[in-house]
């Protein structure tokens, strides 16, 4: 399928939409707003080259990030609740968007690191395609949680060259009660295979990544379980050589008063549990942060 095409299809599930797997079906092109509660425009709460994302990707000069308002999760403990739950941020045209894309290219980006993109994919795959035109390079990041549908995986085959996935959960039981999602596990597993098939491996020139994916997992304080779960499903089902970063950043914002159980940082000895179950996997590439 050409990339044109591709970009039609999207559009085409745009509304009703069905971007994602909630399959909400809202006629956001008649002003109602989904379950993500995004409506027509894209919305963006900032862009920045930001130095937050996992070595490869930052460089020395920085990942260019481009943070999306609203999110089809509901995480309880969410460090963006501000714009990914509460909305804010501005809404910009698709021109706008392929002129960002080219600023951050300007000031040295390493890459355009799209943050939560889902519910607006079709216009940023319109964007991507007009800043390639007009000269953008970079490889096209798609930072997500990895609660995507495989179809829509599917259609970013050429537009989309790194994959950087917050692997969240390893059972349904934690998606439903911290995101408010059903079936995280199995539409995250079909959606890792599927891009794992589409993009492969991370590949690195001079420590730079050009394409392939990363999977990350956040640890939740009494998360060990969870992390078995995924790192399991690493291993079997992909392969030992995916690069893998765990992190250890937790911190009970936002709703994450109201379940005592991950209202704490996590523990040095729950990192050293995580980070023993990591090695012990045969997991060897990747990150292990600790803060
Ligand atoms: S992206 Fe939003 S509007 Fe579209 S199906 Fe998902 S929740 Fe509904």
């Amino acid at each position: 399928m050409k990339i044109e095409d591709q970009i039609a299809e999207l559009h085409h599930l745009f509304s009703p939409c069905y971007l994602c797997p909630l399959n909400c079906g809202a006629k956001r092109n008649k002003g109602e707003i989904g379950l993500c509660r995004a409506g027509k425009s894209i919305k963006i709460a900032s862009y920045t080259l930001y130095k937050g994302e996992e070595p490869p990707l930052v460089g020395n000069s920085g990942s260019g990030a481009i943070f999306f308002s609203y999110c089809n999760l509901r995480c309880v403990y969410c460090q963006n609740y501000n714009f990914s739950q509460l909305g804010r941020g501005k809404e910009i045209s698709i021109e706008d968007l392929a002129n960002i894309m080219l600023k951050l290219q300007n000031k040295g980006a390493l890459n355009i690191n799209l943050v939560t993109p889902t519910h607006f994919i079709p216009d940023i795959a319109s964007a991507i395609f007009i800043a390639r035109k007009n000269g953008l390079m970079l490889p096209i990041v798609y930072n997500t949680s990895g609660y995507e549908s495989v179809k829509i995986i599917k259609l970013l085959k050429g537009i989309v060259d790194i994959y950087l996935v917050d692997f969240r959960y390893g059972t349904d039981t934690a998606g439903k009660k911290y995101s408010k999602v059903p079936y995280y596990t199995e539409i995250t597993k079909a959606a890792i295979k599927e891009m794992y098939n589409q993009v492969g491996n991370l590949l690195m020139e001079r420590g730079i990544a050009k394409r392939g994916i990363i999977i990350r997992h956040l640890l939740f304080p009494n998360g060990i379980n969870e992390l078995k779960n995924i790192v399991n499903f690493i291993v079997n089902n992909l392969s030992k050589d995916v690069y893998f970063s765990l992190m250890s950043q937790y911190v009970p914002v936002y709703q994450a008063k109201m379940y005592p159980e991950i209202n704490r940082k996590i523990t040095k000895r729950e990192f050293f549990l995580a980070s023993r179950i990591v090695r012990d996997a045969g997991i060897r590439n990747g990150w292990i942060q600790y803060k």
